[in-house]
């Protein structure tokens, strides 16, 4: 059994007084949960420290939202690895579809980021999925295989790398895909890391895309769904943890 992980990505919302109310909040309340998964906030970099800082002691890890893949340098604006596990980070996202989409990030500057969260000692969580009109056009697990062979940096392993799909189309919609298309993606997932992800088996494959309350118990309980990346929903503690809740155990 893996242990799930279930992770908020608060994305560039609760940067403030907001945010640390919500890390005490998620503290406050995290050990049901934690009792049988592990659980992660990913707070606006600005926070990250004072997010870090509230969550001392608790069982709630903190991460980074995106970093560079230079361990430093002339990158305005830009923040290493290194720097977010100097503020208290664990784990960072890269290759979120909005970077790609947003900065034009391809998969070979997602792995070079993976990499550069490997190097600082954070656990990368590397995203990938399909547009619905790759999806319309039948290409999902081509593009899958794609973004897997681009993205995994040399040295990945089950320890230092997560993968998280989430369909373009369902981040931030309300729409998911069935429980039947998760587990085909998922199980595809699982097949295309051997060989990339050192004990493939044991590695965490994150469902994410409008996961809430009312569809986690579904989607966490299909076969090599080992937890869930949350966006909208990990902005209350309430709805967060109440999925956590219902990974299973
Ligand atoms: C995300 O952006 O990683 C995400 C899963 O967002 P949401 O849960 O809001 O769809």
């Amino acid at each position: 059994m893996i242990r799930p992980l279930i992770a908020g990505n608060w994305k560039m919302n609760a940067g403030g007084a907001e945010g640390r109310a919500l890390a005490e909040a998620v503290g406050a309340g995290a050990a049901e949960a934690a009792s049988h998964c592990d659980l992660l906030v990913c707070p606006p970099a600005v926070i990250l420290a004072a997010v870090a800082d509230a969550l001392a002691g608790s069982p709630v890890a903190v991460g980074g939202q995106d970093c560079h893949e230079a361990a430093s340098g002339a990158h305005t604006g830009d923040l290493a690895a290194a720097m977010l596990a100097e503020a208290g980070a664990s784990f960072v996202i890269v290759g979120h579809s909005e970077r790609r989409a947003d900065h034009a990030e391809s998969d070979a500057l997602v792995r070079a980021k993976a990499a550069a969260a490997h190097g600082a000692g954070l656990i990368a969580i590397i995203c990938i999925g399909e547009t619905e009109a790759q999806r319309d056009a039948g290409e999902t697990l081509a593009v899958l295989s794609g973004q897997i062979a681009g993205s995994i940096p040399d040295g990945a392993n089950a320890a230092n790398t997560v993968i998280a799909y989430e369909p373009v189309w369902a981040i931030g919609t309300g729409r998911t895909p069935t429980a039947d298309e998760v587990a085909e993606a998922h199980a595809h997932i699982r097949e295309r890391i051997k060989g990339g992800i050192a004990r493939s088996e044991e590695a965490r494959l994150l469902y994410g895309g409008s996961v809430n309350p009312k569809n986690a118990g579904e989607l966490l309980a299909v076969a090599n769904v080992n937890g869930a990346l949350v966006g909208g929903a990990s902005l209350e503690a309430a709805s967060f943890l109440e999925i956590a809740r219902q990974a299973p155990s």
